[in-house]
Order: C-alpha cells, then structure tokens, then sequence
C-alpha cells in the first residue's frame, strides 16, 4: 500500500457520507460531496492524519508568497494538479514492500535483537505489559492482546494511521518496554488546527508560506524522510540527539522517534480488523520493534532539552524559556477551554518565559484574520502511561489591527479575572470542609473545571461584545462590570451548590460562614477589580 496513491484517509462529506480516500483526492467533489472533516476511527487518529495532510501540502505545494496562498483559498487546486505535486515523493510512502517503508526501520526485519510486538501497543492508550501489570489501564477499553499470535489484527489504512499518531505523539517508552524515545515535540504535544468549513480550506489555513521553511543549506531527501535511510539518524548511545541544524526544516512534519517494522500479511481469510471493523485479506498482527530511535531531547533528567529548535513545529504551541530554549507545550488535567486563550491564542509574558501561540495561529490573526474556530487536541501524559486525550474546539474572536492592542489588553484581564475567581472559589470550599487547609488530601479540581465550563460560552459573547464597543470606541467599562458580576455570582453558585451537598463530612455551619465571608471578601476585592480594569468603586 502507498500512502499517497491509495485510498486509506477516511473523510466525511457534507452529505454525511464517509469513505476512504488517497491525498491527493482532498478537493474532489462539489456541492453535497465536497469533503468536510476527516472520520477515522479514533480522534487521535484525525488528529495526526490531519497533521499528515498539512505535512504533506507544505512539503511539496506550498505557496511561495500571500498571493498564491490566496489563489489556492478560492479555488482549491484540481486533483491532477495535486497528483502531479506528490509524484515526486511517492517512492517514500510505501507502507509495505521489499525497499524503503514510510516510518519504519527497514533493518529490524532481519535483526534478532528486535522484539516482536503485538499490534495493538500501537496505539498509544493502549493497556501494554507495564499497564496490564500495574493495573493502571483504567480508562482504556483492554483488549485480550496480550500475546502476538491471538488473532488481533489491524487493516493497513489504521496500522498506517497508528504508525503516523505514534511517531507524532511519541510517549517515552510503553509499547512493550521503556528505551523508547519522545515525538520531536515531545510526548503528546499540544496541537491547533485553525479551522473551516471544507476539509481544504482547513489544510490550508494551516499551511504556511515556503519561508517559514527557509535554510541555506541543501539537505538531501533523507534529511527530510530519515526512513530512507535511517542508519544515517539512529543514535546508539543515549543523551545524542538529532539538532534542527543536521535536518532539512520540513523535518519538522516527518519526526521518527521510534523503530517499527510491520509483518504484514496477505491471508486466504478475510478477518475483521480491531480498529475500524472492515474485513481485509491484508494486515499487520504484530510489528518488530527496538529501543532507541532518533531522539530530539539532548541530556537527561533536569538537563534534558529539546534539540530541535529550528522551525517550531508550526501546529504547536510553545514556551520560550528565559534562555530562549522552545519546549512545546502540552495538555495538563482539565481539558481545553477559554482558560488557556493567553498562550494558546494570545501571546502570554510572564516572569520565568513567554508562550506563544502555534506559528499557523499567530500568523492567521496577523494575515488572515476572520472569526473562524480552533481546534484544539492532545494527549495528557504521565510520561509513559496516557492519562486521557483532550479535543476540543473554541471560537477565534479576533480584532481588527486598529483596536487589536486594547482588545488583547482587556481579553487577557478577563481571563486573568476568572482565574483569579475560580481560585479563590476553590480555596473557600477547601476551608469549609477542612480544618488544616495544608493538609487537604480531598480533589476538589472539579470546581474550578465546573466554574471554567459554566462561563465559557459567556466568556465568547463577552468578548464579541468587547470587540463590538472598541470598535465604536464605546466605553468597556460597563462591559467588564458584567463580567465581573457573572464571574462572581458563578462563584457564589458553586459555593453555595458544593456547601449544601453534604458530598464532604462535618461541613459545620460556623466554618461555611466563615469561609463565605472571605470569598465575597475576595470577589469584590480592589485586587480583582484592579485585574479587570474596572476603576475603583466610587463611595
Ligand atoms: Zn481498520
């Protein structure tokens, strides 16, 4: 199977009908069948296909300055145009066969040092030998694969795709033992996807100009593609890692952390593949893999950094230390939401770096601007062992460059504001129930997750309102008291639902007075109405 001339990406179309498709196939259709969203089985899946398809557009079709880009928005390129355009690399994309394979170690087929894995330690929630032992597999369906030879078996288009979210969202170890290397962003990145209504228009957003890509060095192919010829990247000793400065730029789409190679095979029977349910001849049941690929992170422990710094990975978003090192960021337990819009949408300064938004985002609210919707996705990882895949989506409600430095000043106080309430809502309820506030061993994350989730549709309308009055250089006062009035009743209903519930033991009624008392103390502070920008009270 080749991934760029066969049909293995599955998509929906705006009828609703999903099929499978090959790259270059992305524009075809009109009208009901034009393509909208991809449809694999699994969201982790669309979330490293659709980094495939960017990956693929910006290493053989970018624009070479805005007025292509803008062409190619409005009138997406034909199929054969697009054809033509992959033709050139298609020798690299060869799943299976007997030369070089797409993300795989060709050598492991003869090496007696490689281990034979089963096919589901693939996917990276799934339970393996560490999880299984640990019992830790908590929220992953587990299979009965335990063994290599039980019958489980992925068809090619999702061992492809597996192979593909693996690579782009390596965790360190799992999958059958530890010795296993990062994603060049790390484990589980963070990524952002701006996006439209077709599925083309929503690569394309995503693709930047050719000189984001700019080196002044001419790599040879294998530097963008290492599985052509691995031998060349693959460290034997640990700590030496893979620099931006040995690789052509357009790497950054092609990281191959781990050493895989699939034994695919060609059956009499037809069976059912564990992923997606289709029946095929065709398969991979197991695969053979080796510790230690090409490693991105240069030293170990606290030492450890990334080495790759040139281009960032343009769909992520990243922290710049105070040295100016780039770490991708990643998600952290409590999901996506407005809470993260400075950093995710907004650049954000503070006393130890700065984070930034992905290139692609920055660049869309600079060139591009319009309101449109981000998505949002990653797995949060506890090094090896997934703890859950994030995915969300939120508007981009974007200013115009004449209002943009006071919209993003106000924008940055009204999330800092609801942070602000949502901690001190916490820390009041912790009062309540517990004597020694140090010692508290009771989870009480859920407030703040309840007291994001319930604010953040009114967070969007705000900030359309927001933009709305500093577009008619209208006061905001009124709108930020508004906020601020939502922000502090969210606080009292929480308060009130949590103290009343009994969900805690000896909540007795002098603390609760108390510890009320000191939230409305906090939610009419002069500090967080300085926050918000709101003038001092008037007496
Ligand atoms: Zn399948």
């Amino acid at each position: 199977m080749n991934l760029i001339t066969d049909a293995w990406i599955p998509v929906r179309r705006k009828s609703g009908k999903v099929n499978r498709i090959a790259p270059w196939q992305i524009t075809e259709g009109e009208g009901e069948d034009v393509i909208t969203v991809l449809a694999a089985p699994r969201p982790d899946f669309n979330g490293a296909l659709i980094q495939f398809l960017i990956g693929l557009l910006q290493t053989t079709f970018a624009p070479k300055n805005p007025r292509e880009w803008r062409k190619w928005f409005q009138q997406p390129p034909g199929t054969e145009e697009l054809r033509e355009a992959f033709e050139p690399i298609v020798y690299a994309f060869d799943l299976d066969g007997e030369g070089p394979r797409f993300m795989q170690e060709t050598d492991l087929k003869n090496s007696k040092k490689a281990k034979i894995q089963p096919i589901t330690y693939l996917l990276i929630d799934a339970p393996t030998d560490n999880t299984i032992k640990d019992n830790i597999d908590l929220f992953v369906k587990r299979t009965s694969q335990t063994k290599t030879d039980d019958g489980v078996i992925f068809c090619l288009p999702c061992a492809a795709a597996a192979l593909f979210t693996m690579q782009t969202f390596a965790p360190s170890g799992g999958g059958g033992g530890g010795g296993k290397f990062t994603s060049l962003r790390g484990g589980g990145p963070l990524s952002t996807i701006v996006v439209e209504n077709t599925l083309w228009k929503t690569l394309w957003l995503n693709v930047m100009e050719m000189s984001y890509f700019s080196s002044n060095k001419n790599y040879p192919i294998e530097h963008t593609f290492p599985w052509l010829q691995p031998g060349k990247f693959i460290r034997s000793k640990k700590g030496r890692a893979i620099t931006s400065e040995e690789m052509d730029p357009l790497h950054v789409y092609w990281g191959m952390p781990r050493r895989v190679f699939f034994d695919i095979k060609c059956g009499e029977i037809e069976k059912q593949c564990f992923v997606c349910g289709c029946m095929t001849n065709k398969y991979s049941g197991n695969y053979k893999d080796l510790t230690m690929g090409i490693s991105y992170f240069a030293g170990s422990g606290k030492n450890k950094k990334p080495s790759w710094v040139y281009p960032l990975h343009p769909l992520s978003p990243y922290f710049i230390d105070k040295d100016g090192t780039p770490t991708a960021i990643h998600p952290q337990p409590g999901g996506i939401g407005y809470r993260h819009w400075l950093g995710l949408i907004q650049s954000d300064q503070g006393n130890k770096g700065k984070r930034q938004p992905a290139s692609v985002v920055e660049h869309f609210i600079l060139e591009r601007r319009r309101d449109l919707r981000l998505w949002a996705f990653g797995y949060d990882m506890d090094n090896m062992k997934a703890r859950c895949w994030y995915d969300s989506t939120m508007p981009l409600v974007l200013a115009d460059d004449s209002i943009r430095k006071s919209y993003e000043f106000h924008t940055a106080a009204l999330v800092n504001g609801a942070q602000y309430v949502s901690r001190q809502t916490r820390a009041q309820i912790k009062k309540t129930f517990f004597k020694q506030v140090t010692d508290v061993k009771g989870d009480l994350s859920f407030v703040e997750s309840r007291f994001w989730q319930e604010t953040e549709g009114d967070f969007f309308a705000y900030l359309s309102k927001l933009r709305d009055a500093l577009n008619r250089s209208d006061d905001v006062v009124p709108i930020l008291k508004e906020w601020h009035k939502r922000l502090a009743s969210m606080a009292e209903t929480i308060f009130n639902d949590v103290s009343q519930t009994g969900a805690f033991d000896a909540a007795d009624p002098k603390r609760i007075a108390l510890a009320w008392r000191d939230l409305q103390k906090s939610i009419y502070s002069k500090k967080l109405r300085e926050q918000l920008g709101l003038p001092a009270r008037s007496r």
